[in-house]
């Protein structure tokens, strides 16, 4: 088994990940919404990892269900004729519990792989419809689809597709303004509708700063894609599994995409495991008959039968315990505990209110890393995301003095800072 670090030989090992930060703190365990370093500190978890860890850390019947799928069948592959049963139990729960009417699943490793997936069942879901010039994806400005070749070819966040070489994206992708339908109006409108295949869209951006969606914006963009023939594709990596009070976030805003993305929250990140639910429109194609043309794709983790035991243990957990209506509950409780800060001199702006989950914008002359710095040392754990925003969207299982500590704790270390 791996020996504990500690001391220098933390720093060894330290020495051969890279990273970008030179202060990195090195989380050793975890227990509810709490994760301990390797100091000794306990943490509360406000990202919740990376918006994963939902139902908490440290869950034994997880841990259990896993131990007991590796001994029975680690996993077998689901190429071809061979399949394991955990990926199709998995895949009648979870098709029933998603926004598509009779949608499949297609299983993957994790969001990165789910986007790549769907952008390339959109081309060839035009190819096969006889209109192959359907090729643009749009996303949203500020959107995060992961790091993949698509996912990183439509990133919205500049910073992910700088850098590389333009001849290492993916050609055929454009933006819309994440909020302004009238602007992806005129987009859609400039591109010509015949040439786009798709509009990639997260419900409430996450990473680009938490940005919660206008009123009906949604809603709007399904219709403008329904019009002109794109595909709608929902990526609720970071909202499936209840973050916005709903199993996914698209039943919240009454959306019926052709394709929804999952990921983090199907297993609380005790397994790597995404998927790609899939309207009947987009499937017939590839799965109708015997005769239709296959589908040419699978990665060797797709329906890994440990981590599918493991999303249906969390999924148990979720409904056992009523942590969708504890997530919606708790929506509220973080707008009331969080929104105070935006009268704070160094805030810029507080985004919350949309789902169990918070942006706090610190102005941009704001030494952000510092401030996780100070509150690190009063003992919650944070992380800066894009705009200098403080990332805030904890465990389900916080308790409401929790969420006022996060809070609090923040205001602290932002008065640090005060002239
Ligand atoms: N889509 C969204 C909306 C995400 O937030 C993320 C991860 N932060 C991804 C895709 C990529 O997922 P992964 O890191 O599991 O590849």
């Amino acid at each position: 088994s791996a020996t504990p670090l500690a001391g220098a030989s933390l720093w060894h090992a330290q020495a051969h990940m890279p990273t970008a930060l030179a202060k990195r703190v090195t989380i050793v365990g975890g227990r509810g919404a709490t994760v301990i370093t390797a100091d000794g500190a306990e943490l509360l978890d406000a990202p919740a990892g990376l918006w994963y860890a939902n139902v908490g850390h440290g869950r034994e019947a997880v841990a259990r269900v896993a131990y007991e799928q590796m001994l029975k069948l680690e996993t077998y592959h689901v190429f071809g004729r061979f399949v394991n049963d955990v990926a199709l139990t998995l895949a009648d729960r979870v098709t029933a519990l998603g926004p598509i009417p009779d949608a499949k699943v297609f299983w993957t490793s994790g969001g990165s792989d789910s986007v790549d997936l769907a952008c390339k069942l959109a081309r060839r879901h035009w190819q096969l419809e006889g209109r192959p010039d359907k090729r643009i994806i749009l996303s949203r400005n500020n959107a995060y689809h992961g790091l993949h070749g698509f996912g990183t070819s439509i990133a919205g966040l500049e910073y992910n597709r700088e850098g590389y070489g333009s001849d290492s994206l993916i050609p055929e992708t454009a933006r819309i303004p994440a909020n302004d339908l009238a602007g992806a109006e005129a987009v859609i409108a400039e591109l010509g509708p015949e040439r786009i295949a798709a509009v990639v869209a997260e419900p409430v951006i996450g990473t680009g700063g938490v940005i919660a969606p206008a009123p009906g914006y949604l809603e709007g963009l399904q219709r403008l894609a329904r019009q002109h023939d794109i595909l709608f594709i929902a990526d609720e990596v970071i909202t499936g599994f209840g973050r916005t009070g709903t199993m996914f976030a698209c039943e919240r805003f009454g959306l019926e995409p052709d394709m929804v993305l999952m990921a983090k929250g199907i297993t609380s990140g005790y397994a790597p495991l995404g998927g790609v639910l899939i309207s009947p429109r987009v499937w017939a194609r590839f799965f109708s008959s015997d005769d239709a043309p296959i589908l040419r794709h699978g990665i060797t983790y797709s329906g890994h039968a440990t981590a599918c035991a493991v999303a249906h243990a969390n999924i148990d957990i979720l409904e056992q315990e009523h942590l969708l209506e504890r997530s919606a509950e708790l929506e509220g409780v973080l707008h009331n505990a969080i929104q105070p800060l935006a009268d704070h001199p160094l805030v810029a702006e507080v985004r919350s209110g949309t789902g169990f989950l918070a942006g706090v914008q610190l102005r941009a002359d704001v030494p952000g890393e510092a401030v996780v710095d100070a509150c690190l040392d009063a003992g919650l754990l944070t992380r800066v995301i894009h705009n200098n925003t403080l990332h805030i969207c904890p465990p389900f299982v916080v308790t409401d003095d929790e969420v006022s500590f996060i809070a609090k704790t923040v205001r602290v270390a932002l008065d640090q800072f005060t002239a």
